[in-house]
């Protein structure tokens, strides 16, 4: 199921998107190749790492629970505010007055609240676990101290901009939020966007990177139809930013080399009610994404990426 696609075809239908992307086709495509319970293992299963997926079997996730504390700890070396707070903005950029919201993807001590995080919280369509621990590199480095980092240097540079940055965590929980209230956060921070910073947990040879933007679903208190349309555009240009900062291609096993999935079983999507995406920066079960994703300049030239992709978003 593993799919190459020339990066620089993929490229083009980056850059074609940041001109203002319409495709539906890729949706429906990524629909296709990373759905849910789809016949693709590759696809399927590789993306167990991401947020709020359910664990399975091959997921990197258990894995996680024996090996996290030592690279928590190196996570978050900086005072942390309330989780949830505003940091007022730092500069008068063209940002001012835009509220963003960055989700870091699960918790560094996650594994140590196996049972607190295995609850089982109402995402509207369904039931899932309050969170899940994440995946690591093969050397340790979690993909929670890494979606931590990068939040860090994201609202670095979102400040700078003029932006309100709220985060959902800083480190300074003993675990989740759940998925839940990672959405509730957003929602009542009024955001103008909403990203959550992850990495893949997937097989080898599989690379790249995608984001993942919410699927139309309707139940209970899930009701993503106000945001699919400007979440779509914001993931497109995220997506763009992201390729042309870190030069990394699209994900080879999700996408179809268009860089985008799109998902329906994810709480932080689902409850959402502001524009949000996740991207999956690269997976972490690869020694060259790897090899990157450990590198702090190249986190950096991720964040910065990410921060393009919102700025462009934001001021249409
Ligand atoms: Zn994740």
């Amino acid at each position: 199921m593993t799919r190459r696609l020339a990066a620089g075809a993929a490229a083009l239908f980056l850059a074609a998107c940041l001109a203002g992307c319409s495709d539906g086709g890729a949706q429906d495509r990524a629909q296709g190749a990373g759905g849910k319970g789809g016949p693709a293992p590759a696809a399927g299963a590789s993306s167990a790492g991401a947020a709020d997926r359910t664990p399975q079997p091959r997921s990197d996730q258990g894995q996680e629970a024996s090996q996290a504390p030592s690279a928590a700890a190196s996570a978050s070396a900086s005072p942390v505010p309330p989780a949830g707070a505003a940091d007022a903005p730092a500069g008068d950029g063209p940002l001012k007055g835009k509220v963003v919201v960055v989700d870091p993807g699960h918790n560094s001590r996650n594994n140590e609240h196996t049972a607190e995080i295995n609850r089982q919280v109402d995402i509207g369509t369904g039931h899932k676990e309050c969170d899940t621990t994440g995946t690591e590199t093969n050397s340790g480095y979690t993909e929670a101290a890494f979606s931590l980092d990068v939040a860090h240097r994201l609202r670095s540079i979102l400040r700078e901009r003029g932006a309100t940055v709220v985060l959902t965590h800083d480190g300074d929980r003993p675990f989740g939020p759940c998925v839940t209230e990672r959405a509730d956060i957003g929602n009542k921070a009024h955001g103008d966007a909403a990203v959550s910073i992850h990495a893949d947990g997937a097989g080898p040879g599989q690379r790249g990177f995608h984001v993942i933007l919410p699927a139309s679903v309707h139940g209970g208190a899930a009701d993503t139809s106000a945001i699919t349309g400007p979440s779509k555009e914001l993931g497109a240009r995220v997506a763009g930013k992201f390729l042309e900062s870190t030069g990394s291609a699209p994900s080879n096993y999700i996408g179809e080399g268009t860089g985008l999935d799109t998902r329906g079983d994810l709480g932080g999507l689902n409850l959402s009610t502001i524009p949000k995406v996740f991207i999956e920066c690269g997976n972490m079960r690869d020694a060259q994404d790897a090899a990157q994703l450990t590198d702090e300049t190249w986190r950096e030239k991720a964040a910065q990426g990410i921060a393009n992709g919102i700025t462009d978003f934001l001021r249409g």
